[in-house]
């Protein structure tokens, strides 16, 4: 069943001119991609989008991070997108991610892992409009 899901790629990716990288590896794996933007999120945009884990140890520093320069966010469709694109990002920590994966290849580490998805299609569906509008979606 043809889905969508939200992608980042993360003030570290875009840093190290990692767009590309990341965006060949989603096409070349047959995501297609319906809208793309490039902005940098304010401390309450962090905040509220990483709500879920406002009482992690993790949750400030990573807020911080998050702001600390531009990302890119994007929407990204096919079959059973939400997991393709979670397996091309491989695991939260790079130490723990499979050859081949985003995060193994290109991540710093367990924060600065360069890229983001979306973990079931009750989150895509709140992340997405978060970044973009109905007729943003419609590429
Ligand atoms: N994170 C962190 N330390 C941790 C776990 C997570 O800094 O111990 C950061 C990391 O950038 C991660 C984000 O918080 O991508 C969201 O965590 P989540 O568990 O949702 O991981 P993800 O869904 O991104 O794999
Ligand atoms: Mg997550």
């Amino acid at each position: 069943m043809s889905e969508r899901t939200l992608c980042m790629i993360k003030p570290d990716g875009v840093e190290r001119n990692l767009i590309g990288n990341v965006l060949t590896r989603i096409e070349t794996a047959g995501l297609r991609i319906v809208a793309l933007r490039k902005l940098r999120l304010t401390t309450a945009q962090a905040e509220g989008f990483y709500t879920v884990h406002k009482e992690r140890p993790f949750f400030q520093s990573l807020v911080s991070y998050m702001t600390s320069g531009p990302i890119v966010a994007a929407v990204l469709e096919g079959d059973n997108a939400i997991a393709r694109w979670r397996e091309l990002m491989g695991a939260t920590n790079p130490a723990n991610a499979a050859e081949g994966t985003i995060r193994r290849d290109l991540a710093l580490d367990v924060e600065r892992n360069t890229v983001h998805g979306s973990d079931a299609p009750e989150t895509a569906g709140q992340e997405i409009p978060y970044f973009f509008n109905t007729m943003e979606q419609q590429g």
